[in-house]
């Protein structure tokens, strides 16, 4: 195992993509097996340190980002140990790079349906946060596709944990060998979701680990599902007039039941501004802009055409080779390499909302957005994935001044979504920057069984320290 302990080598594993800055961190570890990692947290327990788990450091929310003690980065467990092209299975171990998972998978024409968006992120870190990607509208997050973990808990035991295999009882209480424990009261809401711990009624376990951001005990190995590969795609970028017709545009696209899009994202005029530089063609009288995939095949075209007569668009992108299918995708990923890079320029933190709410919700809070944005004159672009109801919203703020207007704005988008039955986080999780709007979707009563599940699991209270609630709440 390496062990760095010169804190210029260590400084990398402190940051991600949300820029919180990084603790007094006095050690790394970096296992190349399952006993280097149970060495690595035995060491920790005996010296009584925290030990935060580090992967592919794409996190938005600052969870990699350990505060004091020690990381364990798992960027030595990327084997892919099998690929089981009959039964659809994949066996990996938790630091294999999602990019090289998917290239081993296309060789061998099969392809993995979560599709990350940040392909430099590690399977044990999607696990982890139950990412999602860009196909998601049509194929739902990593958490649909986890067969079986193999974790770690702070005691030095291995838990093998395969979904279908054990249940939480009609009391909420979640038996395994010795350990008992009782989930959240809370019912996790039906929308694409990433914040805090996973909790319905007689529940599967391995749920409560998919999402629990480094917290419960470390990941080493995984059996996730695959498909065969998909068709070939086809992609559209439609650009539109105002914002009520994209939503028209929207509602009836994800009510045709002979559309079947993969992707259905939403830019806003801020979004299309910011993009222009790269994309001179970007219409100047467009205010918003959908993109569109679909698998080729299925005979949609008719209906596209109808669509987009129907709703007087102003311009239509598509991909009509594999040249262009290539810029459309670049159009598709700029924005949140820009968006992170600009927070990065201008040494602010991330202010960002990832809130989803259910279907008949939706246009309330996207007008909620608008026009509490309006009123006010800070930078922001609102983007991101509106065939689930979701969208980034990320701010800007020169000042203090606006700062505080941001906040505010934020507070009152995060009260109405959960009275809506939404999230507060849909893909990006709470980390260490979110902590209030778990509160405010769960109450101080649902937080606090959070942080008794992780009691029980980590019984020495060292994994993940901060991450989803704060540390007060296990350690004292
Ligand atoms: C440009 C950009 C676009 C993005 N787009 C999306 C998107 O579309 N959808 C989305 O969901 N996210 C998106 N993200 C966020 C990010 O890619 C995901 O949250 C990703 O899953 C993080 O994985 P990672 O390997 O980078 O984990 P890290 O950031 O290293 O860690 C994340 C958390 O997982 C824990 N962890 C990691 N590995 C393990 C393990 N083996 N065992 C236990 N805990 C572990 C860490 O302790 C930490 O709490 C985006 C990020 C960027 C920068």
């Amino acid at each position: 195992m390496i062990i760095k302990k010169d804190k210029d080598l260590i400084l990398g594993y402190l940051e991600d993509a949300s820029n919180l800055e990084g603790g007094n961190v006095d050690i790394l570890y970096v296992p190349e097996t399952e006993e280097e990692v149970k060495e690595a947290v035995c060491e920790c327990v005996s010296k009584n340190i925290p030990l935060t788990v580090s992967a592919g450091g794409t996190g938005t929310v600052g969870s990699r980002i350990a505060r004091d003690g020690a990381i364990l980065s798992v960027e030595r467990l990327n084997k892919i140990l099998s690929i089981d092209k009959e039964n659809k299975r994949a066996v990996l171990q938790s630091g294999v790079i999602i990019s090289d998972f998917l290239e081993a998978l296309a060789k061998q024409n099969l392809f993995y349906p979560p599709f990350p968006t940040e392909r430099t992120a590690f399977i044990g870190g999607n696990i982890a946060t139950n990412a999602s990607g860009e196909y998601s509208y049509y194929f739902g997050s990593t958490r649909n596709y986890v067969r079986r973990i193999k974790v770690l808990l702070s005691t030095g035991k291995f838990l093998e944990i395969e979904r279908g295999k054990i249940f939480a009882d009609k009391d909420g209480i979640i038996k395994i060998g010795e350990l008992s424990v009782k989930i959240p009261s809370y019912t996790s809401p039906q929308v694409k979701n990433a914040a805090g711990y996973f909790s319905k009624p007689q529940m599967d376990l391995i749920d409560l680990f998919i999402g629990s951001e480094g917290t419960l005990g470390v990941i080493t190995e995984t059996e996730v599902e695959i498909i065969d590969d998909l068709q070939s795609r086809f992609i559209m970028v439609i650009f539109l007039p105002d914002e009520q017709r994209l939503l028209e545009f929207v509602s009836e696209i994800k009510n045709n039941p002979d559309l079947k899009p993969v992707s259905l994202e939403y830019f806003d005029k801020n979004s299309l501004n910011f993009l222009r530089s790269d994309f001179h063609s970007i219409p100047d009288s467009s205010e918003a802009a959908v993109y569109i995939e679909e698998e080729e095949g299925e005979n949609t075209l008719g209906v596209w055409l109808n669509l987009l007569d129907k709703y007087e668009v102003i311009d239509t992108w598509i991909s009509q080779d594999k040249k262009r299918y290539q810029e459309l995708i670049n159009f598709r990923h700029k924005l949140p390499e820009k968006v992170r890079d600009y927070f990065k320029e201008i040494k602010s933190h991330k202010i960002a909302l990832d809130i989803a709410v259910p279907d008949e919700s939706f246009e309330k809070l996207f007008y909620f957005y608008k026009h509490a944005l309006d009123n006010e004159k800070i930078k922001f672009v609102l983007y991101g994935h509106i065939g689930e109801n979701h969208l980034h919203l990320n701010f800007f703020p020169k000042n203090e001044k606006e700062k505080t207007i941001v906040n505010d704005i934020c507070s009152k988008a995060v009260r109405k979504a959960v009275k809506m039955g939404g999230t507060v986080s849909a893909e990006h999780g709470i980390g260490k920057i979110k902590h209030k709007y778990l509160e405010v979707m769960y109450g101080r009563e649902g937080v606090s069984e959070m942080a008794r599940v992780k009691k029980t699991f980590d019984s020495h209270c060292i994994l993940g320290l901060d991450n989803i609630f704060s540390r007060e709440l296990v350690l004292y």
